[in-house]
């Protein structure tokens, strides 16, 4: 499986990760992004790696 870490200090509240994340986990909690989803959904994708403006996101690998 696989675990998302997001560094909400480098966040600047687009949302376009909530839409492209595909397994709908991501969600805003006062203009940052959150995991509001089951983390453990993660599919090791990195969608939101690649879509981010400010590399908010890493995901390791357990
Ligand atoms: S790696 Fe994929 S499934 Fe996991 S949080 Fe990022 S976009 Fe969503
Ligand atoms: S794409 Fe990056 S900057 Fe935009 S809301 Fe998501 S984590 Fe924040």
């Amino acid at each position: 499986m696989y675990m998302v870490s997001i560094n909400q200090d480098n966040c600047v509240g687009c949302a376009a990760c909530v839409d492209a994340c595909p397994a709908k986990i991501l969600g805003m909690e006062n203009d940052k992004c959150e995991i509001t989803g089951d983390a453990a959904e993660c599919l090791g994708c990195e969608t939101c790696i690649g879509i981010c403006p400010n590399e908010c996101f890493s995901i390791m690998e357990l």
